[in-house]
């Protein structure tokens, strides 16, 4: 059995991609079952629930640390993947939680499996990938999620959950609101279909369709434009600390996009199902004039108004100052009140 180490005052700047200078009071490594077992007996032996709170991390690209964290931070490290049923159109693929989520699409893509594609290169881990039900290039994770496997950080028990359970939204589910912190995602079940069996490939957004310059679409192609697509508008974490896009594109109802329609004829909007219309965070923040904006070391991409970006000693706070700006402006502007899309603690 393994003998997992709980460690004091650890830093917490690796594992945040805004690569904010942060340390959390307590640090664990989740690598396997023992150690989830070991972790609900610390929990229990320490009150953890009582008098100090506990935040699961897996690649740290989805946070932003304002201050330090005064509890338990564990990791989750828990490895494999495997092929979990199979029929002659589709395959059942389960990742661990742990898995790095782009090895994983690329992975399922070379074996001729389609569905993940165009969420190739997001950041992170498998099993944070249905907290926000991740999406990208006109897919979401919910279009190829089968089930979940979560241990309850309470109890110790084992829950599978099923897609209609998981409540997922756009960047929303049931574990991002009501379960917060009260599961451990093990391991991500998808559904993906067999290349061979006439996949709906997802084409028309944002230059999928033109980098494929008239070749006929594989798993690997599409993947391939997405990576070439992100690697030109996106800055990557790795050079410059940032967490993607840090805000949602705000759901308007019809009354509220007509009237920001009528007083801004350019802004785009698309139709939702429920008659509710979406509309680009980007191109708002970009007429309030924040692209490339920057106050000290935080500021805003010059390739995407919707990144926040930490020019090197950014704090939480600094990073967190800028975004309260950008909501406050666009507010002011157009009446339309922003979300941040990553968790700030
Ligand atoms: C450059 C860049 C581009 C990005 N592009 C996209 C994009 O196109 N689309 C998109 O949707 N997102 C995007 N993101 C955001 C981010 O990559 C995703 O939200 C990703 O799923 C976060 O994974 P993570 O492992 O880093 O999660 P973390 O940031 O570590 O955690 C995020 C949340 O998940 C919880 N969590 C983590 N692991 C588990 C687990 N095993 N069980 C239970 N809870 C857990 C955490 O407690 C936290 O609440 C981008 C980020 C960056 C930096």
């Amino acid at each position: 059995m393994r003998d997992m180490q709980i460690h004091k005052n650890t830093s917490l700047k690796a594992l945040n991609t805004f690569g904010v200078d942060a340390n959390t009071k307590y640090y664990c490594e989740i690598h396997c079952r023992d150690d989830i077992a070991a972790l609900l007996d610390w929990k229990a032996a320490n009150k953890v629930t009582e008098n100090m709170p506990n935040l699961l991390v897996g690649g740290g690209s989805n946070l932003l640390f304002k201050s330090d964290y005064e509890g338990l931070v564990s990791q989750i490290c828990l490895a494999g993947k495997d092929i979990a049923d199979e029929n002659e159109q589709y395959v059942y693929v389960t990742a661990a939680g742990g898995e790095n989520w782009h090895d994983f699409v690329r992975w399922c893509v070379a074996q001729q499996f389609a569905g993940l594609e165009n969420l190739s290169l997001i950041p992170g881990t498998v099993g944070a990938a249905p907290i926000q039900n991740i999406g990208a290039y006109g897919v979401e994770l919910a279009d190829c999620f089968e089930s979940l496997q979560a241990v309850d950080l309470e109890t110790g028990e084992v829950f599978e959950y099923h897609k209609s359970a998981c409540k997922f939204g756009y960047r929303e589910s049931i574990f991002k609101s009501q379960m917060l912190d009260k599961l451990l995602i093990t391991s991500v079940t998808f559904k993906l279909i067999k290349e061979d069996k006439n996949p709906e490939w997802k084409m028309d957004y944002a230059g999928v369709r033109e980098f494929l310059a008239g070749k006929e679409p594989t798993a690997a192609l599409i993947s391939d434009a997405v990576i070439a697509l992100r690697q030109c508008k996106l800055p990557d974490p790795a050079v410059i600390g940032n967490a993607g896009s840090f805000f949602k594109n705000p759901v308007l109802s019809l009354g509220e996009w007509q009237a920001l329609k009528a007083d801004n004829p350019n802004v785009p909007g698309w139709e939702q199902a429920n008659g509710l219309m979406k509309t680009s965070a980007a191109w708002l923040i970009d007429q309030c004039g924040f692209k490339g904006y920057r106050q000290g070391d935080a500021g805003v991409s010059e390739k995407h108004a919707l990144v926040l970006v930490n020019y090197g000693k950014a704090s939480g706070i600094d990073l967190w100052g800028v975004a309260q700006e950008i909501m406050a402006s666009v507010e002011n502007k157009f009446g339309v009140v922003l979300e941040a899309e990553p968790r700030v603690l």
